[in-house]
């Protein structure tokens, strides 16, 4: 205005607001264009009030200018700044008050008052600039500016590239600790994943020292285990003498039958079952095994008194004996035990638990539910092991000898045929009973040589009483066969061999085999009957009823005869499931078409019974023991021998038949 006069301050004024405005709107200031208009139109209005307001006061302005005095050069810059103060500040006023329905004088007061301070700085600042203006010469103040202008420019150029820089340096800080969180991320998810293995991995290390330690059936601890805590009881005895412990050998009656003719799931249910009966029994610091098949261990610590041990083995037999359900049927078992009480002297622990096997052999032979183990059988554990030896001799030497019972027909109370048995004539120990030394041969082998041997003597001897004592029916053989025989692959050709060397008539040899010999894997044993049958020989089951029959292979059997156990028909006279038993077997072999031998009749008694239910044939005590070969001739000569027990009155033979559907086995 100073400068270039009115008209143009105006013009300026109003491109000032404009290009402030369109600089608000671009740095996104919500500004209305009705309001940049009226910024405008308010900003010029102004400009022009305070030109005229001036001029009218002052006159021209450039005169007053041309006059150069300082005075009234304050003075009109003093008054400019008041005016465009005075008229901005009121048309803003007014416009704001209106709009917003307030008083003039709050707007006023409150917002715009203050600003006179600016407008008269603006002035001070105008008025300098103006006077500098006249003094220094115009183009070089233009050139000062452009310098700095640019100057300024590229600072700010400089300034934005750092920022940019910095931005960008940001950025890849960013994208750093992004991927470094990642990283984080990962080598925690690998962190986990490696604890997660190694968790597993302790797991099936854990698993595998359970396996190694413990019995997979039931398990409870295994032999292993149970070595290792009676080893540290053993330690612990040595330090100190009061501690007291036993060890308890268990092996289940007959569970091997049970396994191979109830099959090998229901074994292992039983097994199970005598598992859990066990542990209900004993303490929590005792210790129950397994050891394998059906031997189990136990350790009872922490003894008050032998007798403590001794009446445990007394209620674990008890509580072992009763029965046990698996599948809908009752199956029995009963224990052996042995007990050896532990003590310091022992050099090992294994030592314990083989005197605890060792009494348990005794509880076996001497039918007690337990024995506690004394130095004197370690004798006779040594003296099996002398027998061992022996008995490879025996066979060489000739040992053995034939005993024969005689086999008698009921009906007619005639001999029919003989049963051989085996005794050993030991050169020191005298006659030796089968029951010692046909266990011994079987587990080393030599039963087989030495049946061949019994065969083929009891064959000779027979065809020679048959030539010097002939008689209207050939008197019969029987030989026991072993299970560990029956399954030898050369067993067909040696029968052969006996029968054409001895010259019998195979008719006349019968083969006795036990239920469980048969049973141990019946489809085999099919076969294998098979090609005994069709050397003609005879096949007997014996101790018929005793095992697991399974009467679904009975009849598939190609058997003749079954024999029933001695301890049925000494139980006949009793009203017992066992006196029943003789009943039924007569009533099945009937239905099977098989004839039937009662073992071990003692008595008149039972003779007749038999005879009533239709027994063809029976052997025992009654009619003779058995006898060396001398006496049997004395026996063959005297045909009446037997004749005064049959009873006077003549009395009718009366097979009875019974539902097979009634039978029951032994359990
Ligand atoms: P086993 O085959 O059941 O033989 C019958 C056993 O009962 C025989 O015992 C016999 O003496 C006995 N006995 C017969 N009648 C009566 C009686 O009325 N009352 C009583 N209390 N007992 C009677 P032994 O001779 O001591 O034979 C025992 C077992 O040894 C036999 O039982 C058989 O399994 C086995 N054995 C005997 N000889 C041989 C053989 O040559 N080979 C094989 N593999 N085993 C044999
Ligand atoms: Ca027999
Ligand atoms: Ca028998």
């Amino acid at each position: 205005m100073l400068q270039y006069g009115g008209e143009i301050a105006v013009l300026l004024a109003a491109v000032e607001i404009a290009a402030a405005s369109l600089n608000m709107l671009r740095g996104s200031m919500p500004i209305k264009v009705k309001t940049i208009f009226i910024n405008i139109w308010m900003q010029a209005l102004t400009v022009f009030a305070a030109y005229y307001a001036v001029s009218m006061i002052f006159g021209p302005i450039d005169r007053i200018l041309a006059r150069n005095e300082m005075a009234s050069f304050v003075w009109i810059i003093a008054s400019m700044a008041m005016a465009l103060f005075l008229v901005n500040s009121v048309l803003v006023a007014i416009y704001t008050a209106l709009k917003k329905e307030m008083s003039f004088w709050s707007v006023w007061s409150n917002n715009l008052a203050s600003a006179i301070v600016l407008y008269l700085t603006g002035g001070v600042v105008g008025g300098i600039m103006i006077k500098a203006l006249e003094k220094v010469d115009f183009y070089l103040l233009a050139a000062v500016i452009v310098f700095f202008g640019i100057v300024y420019l590229t600072f700010r150029r400089f300034v934005d590239d750092v920022k940019k820089t910095v931005e960008k340096a940001k950025a890849a800080e960013r994208e750093r600790a992004e991927q470094a969180e990642e990283h984080v991320n990962e080598l925690q998810h690998y962190v986990a994943e490696l604890e997660r293995s190694s968790e597993a991995l302790q797991e099936s290390h854990e698993n595998f020292r359970h396996a190694a330690y413990h019995d997979a059936l039931t398990g409870l601890p295994n032999r292993n285990y149970f070595i290792d805590t009676l080893k540290e009881l053993l330690h612990a005895s040595r330090e100190n003498t009061e501690s007291n412990f036993a060890v308890l050998f268990l092996d289940l009656k007959s569970f091997k039958t049970i396994n191979d003719s109830l099959g090998h799931s229901l074994g292992d249910r039983l097994i199970k079952n005598v598992a859990k009966r066990l542990e209900g029994l004993v303490r929590e610091d005792d210790m129950v095994g397994r050891f394998s098949g059906d031997k189990f261990g136990i350790i009872l610590s922490d003894l008050l008194s032998r007798e403590e041990a001794t009446a445990f083995a007394d209620r674990l037999a008890k509580r072992l004996a009763e029965p046990y359900t698996l599948d809908g049927r009752q199956v029995f078992t009963s224990a052996k035990i042995g007990i050896a009480y532990g003590n310091s002297k022992y050099p090992e622990a294994e030592d314990i638990l083989r005197d605890a096997d060792i009494a348990m052999y005794y509880a076996k032979d001497n039918e007690e539910n337990y024995v506690i183990f004394d130095q004197k059988m370690h004798i006779r554990a040594v003296t099996r092991l002398q027998l061992e030896t022996d008995l490879r001799f025996a066979i060489e030497r000739n040992e053995f000898e034939l005993y024969y019972q005689p086999i008698i027909s009921l009906e007619t109370a005639t001999l029919e045929g003989f049963e051989a048995l085996v005794r050993w004539n030991h050169p020191q120990r005298g006659l030796v009973p089968p029951n010692e030394f046909i266990p011994i041969s079987e587990s080393t082998g030599l039963i087989i040589p030495m049946t061949v041997q019994i065969l083929h003597s009891a064959c000779s001897q027979v065809v020679k009483w048959q030539n010097k004592y002939g008689s209207a029916r050939p008197l019969s053989v029987a030989v026991n066969l072993s299970g560990k025989h029956f399954g030898h692959p050369a067993l067909v050709e040696q029968i052969k061999t006996v029968i054409a060397e001895t010259g019998i008539d195979a008719a006349s040899l019968k083969l006795e085999l036990t239920e469980s010999a048969v049973m141990d894997n019946a489809e085999t044993a099919i076969l294998m009957l098979k090609q005994i049958k069709e050397t003609g020989v005879r096949i007997s089951i014996d101790d018929f009823g005793t095992g697991y029959s399974s009467l679904s292979y009975l009849h598939r059997f190609p058997i003749d005869l079954l024999k029933v156990d001695r301890s049925f028909v000494s139980a006949m006279e009793e009203n017992t499931e066992n006196g029943e038993i003789v009943r039924t077997v007569i009533a099945l072999a009937k239905a099977l078409n098989l004839k039937v031998v009662a073992e071990g009749i003692e008595s008149i008694h039972q003779f007749h019974q038999l005879r009533i239910l239709g027994c063809e044939y029976g052997q025992g005590y009654l009619f003779s023991k058995p006898l060396p070969v001398a006496d049997i001739e004395r026996l063959l000569t005297d045909n009446t021998r037997w004749q005064n027990i049959l009873p006077n009155t003549g009395m009718p033979v009366i097979p009875q038949n019974r539902e097979i559907s009634q039978l029951r086995l032994a359990q």
